[in-house]
């Protein structure tokens, strides 16, 4: 069957095989379809032209109709260039040329009608343009003649510049292309979905998208392409998820002694109405006989351990062993304690397994496991080693699953031959619609409700200066009893730095805060495991104010009698980052403070971040503004989700267009699983060749 889009892009009129070459190495471009999916990232509309007045900076091209009204040759040698005043009326303009002088020089005249397009640059405060492309203009009718029309922008390297593939060149073979396009590009969307959206045709969308016939148009294929692309992306993904919600999982059919014992006796406080609801559809999930696979997204502080507590002890009130892996020793090391401190009295056994356990009880430990005599492993990604084998593993969880990618999730996965029912924990909340494809193939419980009393946590914004009065405020409170966090931020190329700054701080800290009336605690990433919880052990306890400490404490850290965060250097840390942080204070019952610390000078995006964290404690909100400013490339999960490899939708601005993607692929996948029916076979093909180029049919 002839595929327009296999089509060998060297026989396309105007280009050849030297600009082939030059295509495939530098763009990847081979084939008819993927020159059509080299979309241009702008238009410049050239019938629109503006006054030289109106142009308000220089970040834009503007194509401006005048005359010459002077031309002068200045330097000499290399320096020499042809400079031309341009006027229209509203003002005047130089326009410069350096090179190609022979060719420019006699179409400049004086008088000359033109119409230029260009950007503009300044330069001692005067706009000026350098190389604008120029056409002249009718000297009889200059105002109705050089509509050029709408131009399409696409990205080039310098080597396709030099091998004649300027932006206007590859315009002009795009152009060759969508000639030949014409009744080549069959529809692959039910004609329902069509009609439905109102979307042009295939065929349309792919040419207007290159030469569209106006703004509207090409904003109108550019939605249809980005509607197509996003709902393959969902079809794969939702598929995905149809596949593996058959796979046969453990029956927890029991809530027995364990769970109503701990719930009678040892929970001391009343669960609140989302973590009752987020239990119940985890009950639900393991009840059906096919394996779960659930996110429980809960804000910092919104109580996720015990829940993932409860529900392992679902698990081994059914028979089952359970597991829980955290991201880092000290975390491991916390839940391990105040697990155990919940399990008080209770015949459940627990243990933990951490990169630092010693060989002898390591031993111990993994026999006990294989023999089934734990019920509960806690510990770090020293779970996932080959030699941590369970004797029948029912249910593993992972806390703050954002720190883990997804082939380790997988791995647990395998580590029994009916695969354990899988919960994983995260507190970065992230926008709804990037949650659909992110974590897309997931079940999603959300605890969206924070424990009663409360108190909103305090933010305030220092510098230097200001350093007297924090350390004042530190004293107030800890004359009244509570805690102080005081982080530095580490970061992995400038470690050494970062750990002076660590040490310097600490020195500065113990002069204002002398023994004995004061005690400090300092942990950081370089300290022996046993050292750093011997120290957190300590805080804990109370028997130290003030706790020093690299952003090892970040995640999962819960000392409630700490009302104080001080975040110094807050300028280097991310927004997810300083959200984590802020989540060690507040709580308790007190009121809780953080204190973001930077220097007087802040770039712009700092200074967003920190006004952000002063404005709001919402976690999507938090969640939204670091999207805005980072970019969804560096949100943990996006690399092995596909979405990155998206060419023309961007998942953070298209939120509508990934929630109706979402929706009708629901809806087809409902009425057609396994999309056998005629108006489903060209997509069903579709899917599978961008389910290979992207990663997710490799994800499990
Ligand atoms: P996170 O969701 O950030 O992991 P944690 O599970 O560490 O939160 O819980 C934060 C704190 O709130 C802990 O001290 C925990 O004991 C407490 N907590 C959890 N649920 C409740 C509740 N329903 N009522 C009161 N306190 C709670
Ligand atoms: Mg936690």
């Amino acid at each position: 069957m002839f595929d327009f889009f296999s089509q060998n892009i060297e026989y396309l009129k105007g280009v050849g095989p030297a600009k082939a070459r030059t295509l495939e190495q530098e763009a990847g471009i081979r084939t008819y379809g993927d020159l059509l999916s080299y979309f241009p990232f702008r238009y410049i509309d050239r019938g629109c032209f503006v006054r030289l007045n109106q142009i308000r900076d220089d970040r834009n091209p503007v194509a401006v109709k005048g005359k010459i009204l002077k031309v002068e040759i200045k330097g000499a040698g290399r320096g020499k260039r042809l400079s031309a005043q341009f006027g229209d009326g509203t003002g005047t303009v130089e326009l410069t040329w350096f090179s190609g002088l022979k060719w420019i020089e006699p179409k400049i005249k004086v008088g000359t009608y033109l119409s230029i397009f260009g950007k503009p640059s300044v330069f001692n405060h005067q706009l000026q343009f350098n190389h604008p492309e120029i056409e002249i203009l009718d000297p009889k009718a200059p105002e109705q003649s050089g509509n050029a029309g709408i131009q399409p922008l696409y990205p080039t390297t310098e080597a396709m510049k030099h091998k004649g593939l300027s932006p206007k060149a590859l315009a002009g073979i795009t152009l060759n292309l969508c000639k030949q396009a014409e009744g080549s590009i069959p529809e692959i969307l039910p004609s329902a979905i069509v009609d439905r959206f109102r979307l042009p045709n295939r065929e349309q969308a792919y040419i207007q998208v290159h030469h569209p016939a106006s703004m509207a148009h090409a904003e109108c294929a550019r939605m249809r392409l980005k509607f197509e692309e996003l709902l393959l992306l969902q079809l794969n993904i939702l598929r995905q998820k149809l596949d593996r919600s058959k796979t046969p999982g453990f029956v927890f059919s029991t809530v027995g002694g364990n769970f109503n014992y701990f719930y009678q006796n040892n929970l001391t406080f009343e669960l609140t109405g989302a973590q009752k609801r987020v239990i119940k559809e985890i009950r639900a999930d393991t009840r059906t006989g096919f394996q779960m696979n659930r996110l429980v997204q809960g804000d910092v502080g919104s109580g996720k351990t015990i829940v993932a507590l409860m529900c392992m002890l679902i698990a081994v009130d059914n028979g089952f062993q359970t597991c829980l892996m955290a991201p880092t020793e000290i975390l491991a090391r916390q839940h391990f304690a105040s697990i155990s401190k919940y399990l008080a009295s209770m015949k459940v056994k627990a243990a933990l397994l951490t990169g630092s356990s010693s060989k002898k009880d390591r031993t111990i430990l993994l026999n006990l496991l294989s023999e089934g005599q734990l019920d509960i492993l806690i510990g770090t990604h020293a779970l996932l080693e080959d030699t941590v084998v369970f004797k029948n593993l029912g249910l593993a969880v992972i806390d703050e699953q954002h720190r883990f990618g997804v082939a380790q999730r997988a791995k647990l996965w395998h580590k029994n031959h009916t695969p354990p029912h899988v919960l994983v924990m995260t507190a970065t909340p992230i926008p709804r619609t990037l949650g659909m494809t992110l974590y897309g193939d997931l079940d999603i419980s959300i605890i969206d409700e924070l424990p009663p009393n409360r108190k909103p946590v305090k933010t305030l914004h220092l510098t230097d200066k200001n350093r007297l009065q924090l350390f004042a405020f530190m004293r107030e409170e800890i004359g009244k009893g509570r805690q102080v966090y005081v982080v530095y931020p580490l970061i992995q190329e400038s470690e050494n730095l970062d750990l002076k700054d660590l040490m310097d701080g600490y020195e500065s800290i113990s002069r204002a805060f002398p023994m004995p009336q004061y005690q400090l605690s300092i942990v950081h990433g370089k300290m022996k495991a046993e050292d750093k919880e011997y120290e957190m052990q300590r805080f804990k306890k109370g028997e130290t104010q003030i706790m020093v400490a690299t952003t090892v404490i970040e995640v999962g850290v819960d000392v409630p009698n700490a009302s104080v965060i001080v975040i110094e250097n807050s300028e280097r840390f991310g927004l997810a980052q300083l959200h984590q942080l802020r989540g060690r204070v507040g709580r308790g019952a007190e009121q809780s403070y953080c204190i973001l610390m930077t220097s007087d000078k802040l770039s712009k995006d700092a200074r967003e971040r920190v006004e952000t964290m002063v404005a709001t404690e919402d976690g999507f909100k938090i969640a939204e503004a670091d999207l805005r400013l980072r970019g969804p490339g560096d949100l943990q999960g996006t690399q092995q989700s596909g979405v990155l490899a998206l060419k023309i939708a961007d998942i953070v601005e298209d939120g509508n267009i990934v929630q109706a993607a979402r929706q009708t692929a629901m809806d087809i996948l409902q009425a057609d699983p396994g999309l056998a029916r005629p108006e489903h076979q060209a997509l069903a093909r579709e899917m599978q060749k961008s389910g290979k180029e992207n990663l997710w049919a490799k994800i499990s």
